[in-house]
């Protein structure tokens, strides 16, 4: 595809990050890149399917941060460092100005975290793209899904349910005036929260990042770390226009069970409670305890009246 391997080469490469432990870049066979002595590589994949994860309409400026983000949020989960990148594009056609809105939002949050691009693929066909992430950890410095211990108390960043909200605003649902653009912002632009999985090294002893929904990822830990979660509902950290919904419906699924939020979920064990609040004092990430781990398996939410509901399951009604 000559148009396009030409525009990247001459508008994407220089546009992210250039980097001293990139050998040799974008324009040979492979890449040669330098993991700094003592480091671990950190890698992980995300690939965006456009009818499964977009629409066809979707501002090619948004999927160029999201296919970042969402990747970048994969590290933050681990407190990685990013540092490279690949990316596989699949384009039905030659669209440069689509191509170059695309560039420049995967760009500019590339440049944001130092990131470079160091290669990747370029084929026709049906609209996916594909990236691979690199980063570094100091070996044992790192959070996993399988560190977390009964009584860990349980934090999320942020707000729940934003980008569900969004989804079910797209197909028609009433949100209050204003609320709009802050929906479509939270789940066209999530934020991967990098510096918070790097601060919670060594406090924290478990993390995911909430990419399916705070039920279905908090499961995940539970699985993995062999322990059982007790969520209490009326502590979830919502926006005015989540509050709003719950209210109306009183169903808190968009809460629990609506994915693509990129928040982080942090195990923290309660002696260290004081460390890991002052460690995340200052940033400008809210962080809000929600419930606590125990002996056993599967995930229960508290209701605010005190009723339990096993939703490990994951909480699927919600799910279209
Ligand atoms: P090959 O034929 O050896 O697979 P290509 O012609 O596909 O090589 O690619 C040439 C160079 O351009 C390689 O360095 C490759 O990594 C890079 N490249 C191709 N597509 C992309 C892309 N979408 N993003 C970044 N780099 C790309
Ligand atoms: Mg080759």
């Amino acid at each position: 595809m000559p148009g396009e391997f030409d525009l990247i080469a001459r508008y994407f490469a220089p546009a992210t990050a250039q980097r001293d432990d990139v050998v040799l870049g974008i324009g040979d066979d492979c890449a040669l890149l330098s993991v700094p002595a003592g480091k671990q590589l950190a890698v992980s994949m995300d690939t965006l399917v456009c009818g499964r994860h977009f629409t066809e309409d979707a501002d090619p400026r948004a999927l160029g941060h999201k296919a970042l983000a969402v990747n970048l949020s994969d590290l933050a989960a681990m407190g990685a460092q990013p540092a490279w990148v690949t990316l596989s594009l699949t384009l039905p056609s030659a669209d440069e100005p689509w191509l170059a809105a695309f560039i420049e939002g995967f760009a500019a949050l590339a440049a944001q975290y130092g990131v470079q691009l160091v290669g990747g693929d370029t084929t026709r066909g049906p609209l996916a793209i594909g990236v691979q992430i690199h980063g570094f950890v100091e070996p044992g410095q790192v959070l996993t899904r399988s560190g977390a211990k009964p009584g860990d108390l349980l934090y999320v960043s942020g707000t729940l349910g934003d980008a569900g909200l969004a989804l079910l605003a797209a197909q028609g649902w009433y949100v209050r005036d204003g609320a709009l653009p802050f929906l479509r912002e939270r789940l066209d632009r999530p934020l991967p929260r990098l510096a918070l999985g790097q601060r919670a090294l060594g406090v924290a002893s478990a993390a995911i990042d909430l990419s399916d929904g705070l039920a279905s990822d908090l499961q995940h830990i539970c699985a993995a770390s062999g322990v059982a979660a007790q969520v209490q509902l009326a502590e979830l950290p919502l926006s005015a226009a989540v509050s709003d919904y719950v209210r109306e419906t009183g169903d808190w699924s968009v809460a629990l069970g609506s994915g693509d939020d990129y928040e982080l979920l942090l195990c923290v064990p309660a002696a260290l409670q004081g460390d890991f609040e002052q460690s995340v004092a200052g940033m400008d990430v809210p962080l809000t305890c929600i419930g606590w781990l125990e002996a056993g398996s599967g995930v229960r939410a508290i209701h605010p009246n005190g009723e339990t509901e096993e939703v490990s399951g994951g909480y699927d009604h919600f799910k279209n």
